[in-house]
């Protein structure tokens, strides 16, 4: 897609800091870190949401995030997959951000807002669920 940002990086016409690249999958270092090491693996097919994603080219990213959390020495850290702006995904192509969390301050900060349910109300959204897989 000749506007994305990633797809342009993928192809070289923007600078990144490459960390590895294959057929499928492209990493580099974020220029906007949460913490040091803060990479992103991408597919190289644009696709804006994981759903967009065909399968086979999904199947290299996180075996790349492991070896870059790996490589950078990270204990803790953070694999995250956003889709849609609400959902903080900030560029319209499917990422895998690697964040390391070195301690309380660095890296990424989650809220965690649980629903009150009950099992009734989960039983009926297995099924439903289930019922479409
Ligand atoms: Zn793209």
């Amino acid at each position: 897609m000749a506007a994305c940002i990633f797809c342009k990086i993928i192809k070289g016409e923007i600078p990144a800091f490459k960390l590895f690249e294959s057929e499928k999958v492209f990493a580099f270092l974020d220029i906007q870190p949460l913490s040091r090491g803060h990479a992103l693996v991408i597919p190289k097919f644009h696709g804006e949401k994981l759903h967009d994603i065909p399968d086979d080219q999904l199947a290299e990213l996180l075996p790349v995030a492991k070896n870059i959390a790996i490589a950078c020495g990270a204990i803790d850290y953070n694999i995250l997959q956003n889709n849609g702006k609400i959902a903080h995904q900030f560029v319209p192509h499917v990422s895998i951000p690697m964040i390391p969390k070195p301690n309380e301050e660095e890296g990424l900060v989650v809220s965690w807002p649980i629903q009150q349910t009950d099992m009734d109300k989960l039983k009926v959204l297995h099924a439903e669920i289930k019922a479409k897989m």
